[in-house]
């Protein structure tokens, strides 16, 4: 048909300590030959960086198996169907690292964007950063009209639409950021209510925001910040663990929050927080994307949910570093390589 291509894809190459560098990394070229039958060729057009694959570089047990070493790393991506009758067909799938997949039919999704939405959209704030965020706010912390909503990481992929989302809600909206840039951006661009640095005192941060204390926390760092959530948190609080980013390259375990107590309301001062805690890993919740994109669909059509994302050009070999750059926070909203 067309004979074989070439791709380049990025395997790994050794596992990190602590923050990845470039050695972990290898860029490597194969040929990939004609489809053969029930398979089909992508070509990537955009590849997902996100903070889970940090965990995959490890060798150690979790929700998703690490990866290989020696292999191409995997991920989230958006391309076209180069072979068959549907050539130029968008897809996505799990097929990320590489300019081309060879996979079998069943790994990839027809998808579509509405008009004017960028295709990248679908790793973001169409894809499963958003239905995290929306999953997040509607079934394991709901947010109601008038509660106050923290949100930690708010200028990043889940962050920032998990603020707008809250924020459509009719909720008062907290984000917090790393840098005075992100923070401007929050409050200033997506229509947060405040937001501050947690490289401040992030307890003196908070109390100043939500002089009333905060109904629900979205939390995906841990540390620091989530212990000072659990003691601003209000009667019947609740929070929503998405995940630790904070702790990712940490290289020994860090200790939890010191808090924890004050779930309940141990302490003689305190009336009783009766407050819940909940993890949740996103690909349990597939079956609540249908309802998730007819909301935020809804409110970017309408403006009131402002797309944050960063598209790192400079092709497949500019991946590792847009992967390490959106772990410590040097990118804005959701980081996309387009290849
Ligand atoms: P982001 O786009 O938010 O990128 C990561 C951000 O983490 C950086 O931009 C940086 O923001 C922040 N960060 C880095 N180091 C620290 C630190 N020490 N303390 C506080 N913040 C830090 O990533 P995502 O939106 O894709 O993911 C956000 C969280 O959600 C992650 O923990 C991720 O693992 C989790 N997640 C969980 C899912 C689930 O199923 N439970 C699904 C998807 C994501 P800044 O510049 O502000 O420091």
């Amino acid at each position: 048909m067309f004979g074989s291509v070439k791709s380049r894809e990025v395997r790994l190459a050794r596992r990190p300590h602590g923050e990845p560098v470039p050695e972990d990394f290898e860029l490597a070229e194969v040929e990939l030959p004609e489809p053969a039958e029930g398979q089909v060729l992508v070509r990537n057009r955009f590849m997902s960086v996100d903070p889970y694959m940090r965990g995959r570089m490890n060798d150690v047990r979790s929700y998703v198996p690490p990866f290989a070493l020696g292999e191409a790393m995997a991920g989230g991506a958006v391309g076209e169907l180069v072979s068959g009758d549907d050539a130029g067909t968008l897809v996505v799938h799990q097929f990320g690292w590489r300019e081309h997949a060879l996979v079998d039919a069943d790994r990839v999704r027809g998808a579509s964007v509405p008009d004017g939405v960028p295709a990248s959209a679908l790793l973001g704030a169409l894809g499963m950063p958003g239905l995290t965020a929306w999953v997040g706010v509607t079934d394991i912390a709901p947010v109601a009209e008038g509660e106050t909503v923290f949100v930690s990481a708010a200028a990043g992929a889940v962050g920032s639409v998990a603020g707008q989302i809250a924020k459509a809600r009719g909720c008062r909206v907290i984000g917090s950021a790393g840098s005075p840039e992100k923070v401007a951006y929050v409050r200033d661009e997506l229509g947060f209510d405040a937001a501050f640095s947690y490289r401040d005192d992030v307890r003196a941060a908070l109390r100043e925001a939500a002089p009333d204390g905060i109904d629900v926390y979205f939390d995906n760092v841990g540390g620091p910040q989530l212990e000072a959530a659990i003691g601003r948190l209000n009667l019947h609080g609740r929070i929503a663990l998405c995940g630790a980013v904070s702790q990712y390259n940490a290289v020994e375990p860090a200790p939890g929050p010191r808090n924890l107590a004050l779930l309940v309301g141990k302490r003689a001062r305190m009336v009783g927080k009766r407050a819940r805690m909940r993890g949740f890993i996103i690909s349990d919740h597939g079956d609540r994307a249908p309802d998730f994109r007819a909301e935020v669909e809804a409110l970017i059509a309408e403006g009131r949910l402002k797309l944050a994302e960063t598209i790192v050009d400079g092709g497949i070999e500019a991946a590792p570093g847009a992967f390490t750059d959106m772990l410590a926070g040097r990118h804005l909203g959701k980081v996309v390589v387009a290849l």
